[in-house]
């Protein structure tokens, strides 16, 4: 973070100067690295998980025992599965956890038995209507066990002995495994330290061989928190990678205070698939974040940040307690500012939570389209602050000023000049940057750059946060 302090660099330049295929790639061949770990809630997998992700930004592993309290849960007993298979009356083995990580129910207790076709049956979950993929279950507060397998390897098994082995373990002296990240505002970024408040980005890590639907996720906030690491920030950036529910509640359970400074949150998921965005606005509906990922998803995008999303409109939701750990974050209790900013939601691509979600259905230049969109909600967040303007009684003299150099009748001129024109009128100290963006129609990035020239010109002055 050192590069930070001594460069000016911000936010807005690192995403103009993001070079996408590189990034694209980059992101895409962790992801082949880490698919085939077999992660849970808890255990090994997520630990290794966390040991990838700490080579491209420097969180920190926490480990909270099995058995803690947490709000209204309990943190459950570590698992970890050296083996699990199913040997067919011939002795071959019909479904090995060896071969696919979704082959096993997640969370299956230890077995070793010997059983005829149907009482195994009984244990087994396919997908009639899509027969050549397994799909992805769990059993994580219920003792049971189960294998996935494709419908038409189910279908095709004769009558006989089969030999089940779970070698499994419950550990209750074990733990739950999560990562964090936090970049504290940097020295002489503006603000006092903290006063603009803290950013949540939340991501979850407990699906196993799933690509979409976890590790591009883990991908894009990987190297958005590297991005931020290198940069100025006004505002704190606080990344967690936690296990899905129990691992935000845990969070939250120990982070009482510092919930109450999370100014503005996101939870990120299924960032790779080419499908076009989605933003789920947090329970609030009006806070920043939600206007802000609706400004730039909805605006005519005048930076090069634009997202190729094969000409579909972005769509905006309304909250809904369902979903990812926005469920927890919007709780009522807590209600922070927290959305989720996706690609096709969960549950709504054929491939969600089946082996299908894999390698292919996840591209670099997805990936990348979705780190750029995030980085420009970062840009936004960083660059919102609010102005005054210094000389409100007519207007001031733009051209004595040079302000209006660049003005050569062209479209872009007169989109910097109206955007100077509004930035001086709507800069009473209420309105910050997106206010004005808003209200004008004129894109965020144009808009700030209007009130970086005016304050440069000595006609506006920061107004301190609330
Ligand atoms: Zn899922």
């Amino acid at each position: 973070m050192s590069a930070a302090r001594a460069g000016a660099t911000t936010a807005t330049a690192a995403l103009a100067a993001l070079d996408r295929e590189a990034a694209g790639a980059a992101m895409h061949e962790w992801i082949a690295r880490a698919f085939p770990i077999c992660r849970s809630i808890t255990g090994d997998g997520v630990r290794r998980t966390l040991a990838l992700a700490r080579e491209v930004a420097p969180l920190e592993v926490r480990e909270v025992p099995s058995g803690t309290r947490a709000l209204d849960w309990t943190v459950p007993p570590e698992w970890n599965v050296r083996e699990a298979w199913i040997a067919g009356p011939d002795g071959r083995r019909v479904v090995d956890l060896a071969d696919h990580t979704l082959h096993l129910v997640s969370y299956s207790v230890p077995v070793r038995a010997r059983m005829g076709r149907a009482e195994l049956d009984a244990h087994l979950h396919s997908l009639p209507e899509q027969p050549d993929l397994i799909p992805y279950r769990t059993s994580y507060y219920r003792e049971a066990w189960g294998f996935c397998l494709p419908h038409r390897v189910r279908a095709a098994l004769p009558e006989g002995e089969y030999e089940v082995v779970i070698d499994s373990t419950l550990d209750p002296a074990g733990s739950l495994t999560y990562g964090e990240l936090y970049l504290p505002p940097t020295a002489g970024a503006g603000a006092a330290e903290g006063a603009a408040g803290e950013v949540l980005i939340s991501c979850h890590v407990c699906h196993p061989s799933l690509a979409n639907d976890n590790l591009s996720g883990l991908a894009v906030t990987l190297w958005l928190a590297r991005t931020l690491a290198g940069v100025e920030r006004r505002l704190g950036w606080r990344f967690v990678w936690i296990p899905g529910t129990i691992g935000a509640i845990v969070w939250l359970a120990g982070n009482r205070e510092r919930a109450g400074r999370i100014a503005h949150g996101l939870v990120a998921a299924n960032l790779g698939d080419p499908g076009r965005f989605h933003y789920k606005k947090s329970r609030r509906g009006d806070a920043v974040i939600d206007r802000a990922v609706a400004h730039l998803l909805a605006a005519p995008r005048g930076n090069d940040a634009r997202v190729e999303d094969a000409g579909e409109a972005p769509v905006i939701e309304e909250f809904v307690p369902y979903g990812y750990d926005e469920r927890q974050y919007c709780s009522p209790g807590f209600d922070l500012p927290v959305g989720s900013l996706t690609r096709t939601p969960w549950g709504r691509y054929p491939e969600y939570h089946t082996s299908a979600d894999d390698l292919a259905l996840v591209r670099p230049e997805a990936l990348a389209g979705s780190l750029a969109v995030y980085l420009e909600v970062a840009a936004l967040l960083e660059a919102n602050r609010r102005w005054r303007n210094l000389d409100p009684y007519g207007e001031p003299q733009l051209g004595r000023r040079g302000l209006y150099a660049s003005t050569g009748g062209g479209g872009e001129g007169r989109e910097r000049q109206l955007a100077l024109l509004w930035v001086l009128n709507l800069a009473d100290g209420e309105h910050d940057l997106l206010a004005i963006a808003e209200r004008s129609g004129v894109p965020f990035a144009r808009v700030e750059e209007a009130a970086r020239a005016l304050a440069a010109a000595g006609l506006l002055a920061e107004v301190d946060e609330p």
